[in-house]
């Protein structure tokens, strides 16, 4: 088997021969397990017990081992350990919801939320292999919920019923964390549907989780759904110390299998707000053939937002200072904010006003896809809401 160049080795070997369901009953998921790795402040340990009552703590000890334990501001860490700025429901970047993205306005029961047309997303599973502090289904992951698919056949007859659905994402959580014969059965539904053009799985396994990938039975299966139906496979890295051997191992192994990977990072204040940061992941990705697809503004997510959220003003400097030093195929990424109303392309800066293009619209709002939009930039401002629209 070919081998691929560490970009980051911390610790980084192992892996590949745990088996990856039980290695996931080692992770850290409680304040008592953590304080034997990390060290807390005096004061902290009782403020996190809050935070994770509210979204509950999941760590791999493969993505706590990218953690740099000197650093109390190490990006890795503020990704996966709960901070006490979790408690802030919303703070000084501005309101906050549970639901950013209006997913449940378009919940069509069966687990299947149908916002655009053409795409049917269907959450398959609540659980991750790790949550992340940053997470836009705060709401949801980690939790008991009536929102994900009880039945896959009823979400894939909702599919099947609907002709103008030309692509699913299975979504969640992350589906791979299901075993690979429950995920193999939802395929092949999928697969006999004629009008659905290609298949996505969502999934940050392959970043925080890679063990899942060498699992040679799932990487078969996977093969062999895409010699009936393209495949691709979302993933979500957001840091290069997060583009690890092991992590490069198995995105290689995803695509000798014929999925394609597209990179969806979020852009995320003391995790990857500077230039050289941006720089290092998307060339970093495509060392290990992922191609950099968006680069998300974080939502407006209640626990969130305060913490994480770069002011647009802020991350137009940052994503175009990176741009210039990036080639062709690493600035194919669109800077993106996932609105209520819609997917927009954050297009860049004129004077002080924002750009903005709309790139998928809701049903019944069609002609508002593909439209520009401008709005009055300003300082600290993170959201299209803060921003008043203006004419050029
Ligand atoms: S893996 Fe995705 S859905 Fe799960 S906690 Fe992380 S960001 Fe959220």
């Amino acid at each position: 088997m070919n081998t691929i160049t560490p970009i980051r080795s911390r610790q980084d070997s192992n892996w590949i021969n745990n088996d990856w369901q039980q290695e996931l009953k080692n992770n850290i998921t409680n304040i008592d397990q953590l304080k034997e790795v990390i060290d807390l402040a005096p004061d902290e340990e009782n403020q996190l017990r809050k935070v994770v009552r509210a979204h509950p703590m999941n760590i791999p000890r493969y993505y706590l081992n990218l953690v740099d334990r000197d650093d109390p501001h190490d990006p890795i860490r503020k990704l996966c350990v709960p901070q006490r700025d979790e408690l802030i429901r919303a703070g000084s970047m501005g309101e906050t919801t549970k639901d950013p993205y209006g997913d449940d306005k378009h919940n069509k029961g069966n687990g299947v939320l149908h916002k655009y047309s053409y795409t049917a997303l269907i959450v398959a599973t609540e659980y991750c292999a790790m949550y992340c502090r940053h997470c836009f289904r705060k709401r949801m992951v980690g939790l008991s919920t009536d929102q994900t698919v009880e039945n896959f056949q009823n979400a894939a007859q909702y599919v099947a019923d609907n002709p103008q659905i030309s692509n699913v994402v299975i979504s969640g959580g992350d589906p791979f964390l299901l075993p690979t014969k429950s995920l193999k059965e939802m395929l092949d539904t999928l697969k006999e549907i004629p009008h659905l053009n290609y298949v996505r799985i969502g999934s940050r396994a392959p970043v925080v989780y890679p063990t899942r990938f060498f699992d040679n039975e799932l990487i078969e299966m996977l093969r062999e759904f895409g010699q009936q139906k393209a495949l691709f496979v979302p993933t979500h890295f957001n840091h290069p110390n997060e583009l690890t051997a092991t992590a490069g191992e198995a995105a290689l192994r995803l695509c000798r299998a014929g999925v394609t990977l597209n990179n969806q990072a979020v852009l995320l204040r003391g995790v990857n707000d500077q230039t050289e940061t941006l720089v290092e992941l998307m060339n970093g990705l495509l060392k290990i053939g992922v191609s950099p697809y968006y680069l998300y503004q974080c939502m407006p997510v209640e626990r969130v937002r305060h913490h994480f959220q770069v002011p647009l003003k802020d991350g137009v400097k940052i994503v175009d200072d990176a741009r210039r030093k990036l080639d062709g195929y690493a600035k194919r990424f669109k800077f993106i904010m996932g609105h209520d109303i819609g997917k927009l392309e954050i297009c860049g800066q004129i004077d002080n006003k924002l750009i903005l293009k709309q790139l998928h619209a809701r049903p019944g709002h069609e002609q508002e896809s593909s439209r520009m939009l401008i709005h009055q930039l300003k300082d600290g401002a993170g959201w299209l809401d803060d921003l008043p629209e203006v004419e050029l």
